[in-house]
């Protein structure tokens, strides 16, 4: 019997999923600034979705002869990428419980509610070590619960700051930033690492494991493929603004649509997503008392370490020191298991971005090293990476952190500057 009601609960679940059933990702060869001007034009429609823009695009089947038209009559090559969406989502996730009663599973992705508890956890596990706190609440009144770790030095630290899942459909990026704030805590206290333990005393780290829960929430609930937030601003045509674009620092400019139904909406203005607002509000007020010298916004997939700026092709005055960081950084990702990220200005290595996270983290706050990390993997499963390959992109992704780290506390600081 009580088979049979997990059974129908799933079936409910299950059917209240969007499918997704014969959507294909098509791979466009981009060679040119025409070209990322052509492919922008298919930037307009929800159901037109880039997976990574210019280069991979998701459609459905009722559009794909359109598409194809388009791009062949524009000169672009292409290739079908993934041929069935909904068969790679189904692959993605194991059927297994995702609560473990012997704690918590690491190598499974998360709901919003799990990683809740979750927080909860480790400030139980640690209480000298971690404590919790809250930048607010999402649009539909979700908790933005932080984590807060560091060794009590009873001097003022200095501070970074990363968080997970400002993109809904990005779940290896929580479940990241769960494994290596797990593996910071857990490191130092078994004495395994006294980097990890010197990290902790030199830093106070703020941790968001999930910056955007209502569309997280929906990705697990709805539609595994959403990518913003759960707003609906008046007179807009569809929901949701992409938070990446909502930071009110050089909102509006290049590589943001002011089309509510494309992927990458500014939003009506700067800071109309109540979830950007709290995490901007939090960090200004934070830094009034501490130096942040860090800050990481993880995202996925296309293992780059992006730094600024993205609203410029121009280089900030600080490139050197960022230049070098993410060397270090990178490297120490590529010898955990050879992963390559590629790094430098997201405007020069991807595309431009107005109003992100690291422009706002550099530009506004003058926190000298601001990025973006997409982690793995390269395009094969895009969104839809596999669970076994979580312990892989954590653990490379922890090396960077822990490598990079003390390289930034070996290096003097520069005197602000105001840019
Ligand atoms: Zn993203």
């Amino acid at each position: 019997m009580q088979r049979l009601v997990v059974f129908s609960l799933c079936l409910v679940a299950c059917m209240a999923m969007e499918s997704f059933d014969g959507y294909k990702v098509l791979r466009m060869e981009v060679t040119s600034e025409e070209h990322i001007e052509i492919i922008s034009e298919l930037d307009f429609d929800h159901e037109l979705d880039f997976w990574d823009f210019p280069r991979d695009l998701m459609v459905p089947p009722h559009l794909l002869e359109f598409v194809q038209f388009y791009l062949k009559s524009n000169e672009i090559n292409h290739v079908v990428w993934i041929e069935d969406v909904q068969a790679k989502i189904d692959a993605a996730v194991s059927e297994e419980p995702h609560i473990d009663v012997d704690g918590f599973d690491y190598y499974v992705y998360h709901n919003y509610s799990e990683i809740m508890v979750w927080v909860d956890s480790i400030v139980e596990a640690y209480p000298t070590l971690a404590s919790t706190f809250s930048v607010g609440l999402s649009h539909e009144g979700r908790d933005l619960k932080c984590l807060k770790i560091g060794i009590d030095t009873g001097k003022t630290k200095r501070a970074i700051w990363f968080n997970g899942a400002i993109h809904a459909r990005e779940w290896v990026s929580p479940a990241t930033v769960m494994w290596m704030t797990n593996a910071l805590l857990s490191n130092h206290t078994t004495g395994t690492d006294e980097d990890v333990t010197f990290l902790l005393e030199s830093f106070d780290m703020y941790i968001l494991p999930v910056m955007n829960p209502d569309g997280y929430e929906y990705s697990w609930t709805t539609n595994r493929m959403w990518r913003k937030t759960r707003t609906h601003h008046p007179g807009d045509l569809c929901y949701g603004t992409d938070p990446n674009r909502n930071f009110d620092y050089m909102w509006g400019g290049l590589g943001a649509s002011n089309v509510s139904c494309a992927s990458t909406y500014r939003g009506p203005h700067a800071l109309s997503e109540v979830e950007v607002k709290n995490v901007v509000e939090f960090i200004r007020q934070q830094s009034q008392s501490q130096t942040f010298r860090l800050f990481i916004d993880y995202h996925s997939y296309s293992q780059m370490m992006l730094s600024t700026w993205g609203h410029t092709y121009d280089l900030p005055p600080d490139y050197d020191l960022m230049e070098e960081h993410m060397k270090i950084h990178t490297e120490a990702i590529h010898d955990a298991f050879g992963a390559n990220y590629t790094y430098g200005p997201g405007s020069r290595i991807l595309y431009p971005v107005s109003g992100g996270s690291r422009d706002w983290g550099y530009g506004d706050r003058g926190i000298p090293y601001s990025y973006t990390i997409e982690l793995r993997d390269t395009g094969e499963h895009g969104f839809l990476l596999p669970e076994d390959q979580i312990y892989e992109t954590a653990f490379e992704n922890y090396r960077g952190l822990i490598a990079g780290l003390l390289h930034i506390e070996a290096t003097p600081v520069r005197a602000q500057r105001h840019v």
